[in-house]
């Protein structure tokens, strides 16, 4: 934590001099002791602290100063330092300015020039000042601050990247806190691109890309090798294992993920039936958990470096990533899960990020702290989500288009216990309005044909999981609606898949290229569990370990 400030401010060079020189030798140990010589510039400094985050515990103004007066000063610093103590050195006669001021800056304290000796005349005032600072200043947060609105998509994936890596932030939302939109103002006065992110070295970032976010926290987003013995895509349960029993045995593995680790089961606040944790653990934790295993094993992860395009060289896999670079590997594991449906009505696209959220109830949640809010769904993702929610939301309506829900039995009867979730069965979503945020849904019961509008701040949705194979497609045999096919399942009267190259038939989880393996929930006939996806991604590293051997 930097030292708080004490700010002196005096237009002649001598007095600014000594006064520095008093306040140094008896404070300068806990402040730091900042003289400048023009209230402008000094208004200029105090923006550039506040972008660092710095904190001031006291303004030692001169009052008599060309351009701009100590009592004018102050009452701009103050906006941004409000908790800041403020003291006027003044002339004899400029005591009327000084008590005037009282009122109007909240000044604590005039002084008379000249201050000598300060043991008398100048540090029991300032040491008061400074005690009763201390005591009920609220020290600014010291990690990185994103400041945005709730309607900006960037923000929310800015927010949503942090969190699913677990770095702390601040989030500063600008339409509900003055200072944030000056502050945001000051680095970019039309307040057109949001997020602007603030790091505690002073540096600024606006509307970054994840890509430039993750570079700028410190994560790996370039491989360290243009040849590894395998390579997997995707950080989800399976493509962690498989990387940890590949780390483990010593082989070369990178894993590229394009947003964070942990996939789906990263989004999850509370995985309750996964072997060995009885009462439950969060997907964020298991996945931290499983990275710091991968790592400690020497494997490489990228984040925030999404796979493009796969194609075959020789004995080569070479996956080609978002920015053009070129990865190769004997060994190749496709392990890309799958993501939500995206809703196709009207509007719903401008309001994504902004009211509309898909799967991502932990990071938004606490924005939505007595307010209504909806989750679309009726599987365990979204009873999980509705379950998290309702610890913050006012109530939390869950549509459902079926008669029942499909969730496990555990959490159909934690839902229907929680006095502040309402389940709408039969229920289709019609409509969802909205200007700049999400305000209204429309919502039909399939039964009785009622239709009803609810007012609502936000839905977050859960429905109809896609496997993520684009990458692959125009590669590897695939089902209608994008499942990888894998091992037996490519066989079709005892043949195996036209262009197979190899005597043997494709293993258990290899797909119809052989060395490209599949695992989780982009392959065709997967459970969509945690477990199996675990399951399956150690199976594949075992059966990529056979392919390399027969090399
Ligand atoms: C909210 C929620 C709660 C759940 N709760 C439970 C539960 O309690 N118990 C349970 O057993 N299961 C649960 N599930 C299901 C479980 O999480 C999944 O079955 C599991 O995560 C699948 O793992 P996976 O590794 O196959 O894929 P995923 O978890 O989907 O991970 C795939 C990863 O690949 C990345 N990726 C995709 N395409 C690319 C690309 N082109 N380039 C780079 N990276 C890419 C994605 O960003 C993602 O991180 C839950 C799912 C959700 C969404």
């Amino acid at each position: 934590m930097p030292k708080p400030v004490i700010l002196t401010l005096d237009d002649d060079a001598s007095v600014l001099n000594t006064i520095a020189r008093d306040l140094r030798s008896h404070y300068g140990q806990d402040y730091r002791i900042v003289p400048i010589e023009s209230g402008k510039a000094a208004l200029d400094y105090i923006k550039k602290m506040q972008q660092r985050n710095e904190t001031i515990a006291l303004f030692l103004v001169d009052q008599r100063m060309p351009e701009i007066n100590g009592v004018e000063f102050l009452q701009e610093g103050i906006q941004a330092y409000p908790q800041a103590k403020r003291v006027l050195l003044t002339a004899y006669a400029d005591t009327q300015a000084a008590i005037d001021s009282i009122n109007e800056v909240g000044l604590d304290y005039y002084l008379l020039k000249p201050w000598h000796p300060p043991e008398e005349r100048l540090y029991p005032v300032l040491d008061e000042l400074l005690e009763d600072w201390r005591v009920h200043v609220r020290l600014p947060y010291e990690g990185i601050r994103i400041a945005g609105t709730l309607w900006s998509l960037p923000s929310h994936q800015a927010k949503d990247f942090l969190t699913r890596h677990q770095i702390p932030y601040q989030w500063l939302d600008i339409e509900k806190d003055s200072n944030a939109r000056q502050l945001v103002e000051s680095i970019n006065s039309e307040v057109t691109k949001l997020p602007v992110i603030f790091f505690p070295d002073g540096t600024t970032l606006l509307q970054p890309d994840l890509k430039e976010l993750a570079e700028k926290v410190g994560l790996q987003t370039r491989a360290a090798l243009p040849f590894y013995d395998i390579v997997v895509v995707g950080s989800g349960p399976a493509g962690l294992a498989a990387a940890v029993y590949a780390g483990s045995e010593g082989y070369r593995c990178l894993v590229i993920e394009r947003a964070a680790p942990g996939g789906q089961a990263g989004s999850s606040p509370k995985i309750e039936n996964y072997l060995g944790f009885p009462t439950g653990i969060s997907g964020d934790d298991l996945a931290r958990r499983a990275v710091s295993q991968a790592k400690r094993f020497g494997v490489e992860i990228l984040s925030a470096q999404e796979a493009k395009r796969v194609f075959v060289k020789d004995a080569y896999r070479i996956i080609q990533l978002a920015d053009g670079t070129e990865i190769s590997c004997h060994a190749l594991l496709i392990a890309t899960g799958a993501s939500f449906h995206t809703l196709k009505m009207p509007g719903a696209a401008e309001l994504t990020g902004a009211g509309i959220y898909y799967g991502a109830a932990y990071t938004e949640a606490m924005n939505y702290k007595d307010q209504d809010v909806f989750v679309a769904g009726g599987a365990n993702s979204a009873a999980q989500g509705a379950l998290y929610l309702s610890q913050f939301a006012r109530k939390v309506r869950v549509l459902i288009r079926g008669k029942q829900l499909t969730a496990s039995k555990y959490l159909i009867d934690a839902l229907e216990q929680n006095q502040k979730i309402e389940l709408l069965r039969n229920t289709d979503l019609v409509e969802v309005r909205g200007k700049n945020t999400l305000e209204q849904i429309i919502v039909k019961n399939t039964a009785t044909d009622q239709v009803q509008t609810f007012d609502v701040s936000a839905m977050f949705v859960f429905i109809g999981v896609r496997p993520q194979s684009q990458l692959i497609a125009d590669l590897v045999k695939r089902s209608d609606k994008g499942y990888i096919y894998t091992g037996t399942d490519l066989i079709v009267d005892k043949k195996p898949p036209q262009g197979w190259t190899l005597e043997r038939d494709p293993f258990l989880l290899e797909t119809s290229i052989p060395g490209i393996f599949a695992a989780g929930d982009v392959r065709y006939g997967t459970s969509h569990r945690v477990a199996s996806a675990v399951g399956e991604g150690a199976i594949a590293f075992a059966l990529m370990k056979e392919y390399l051997k027969a090399l």
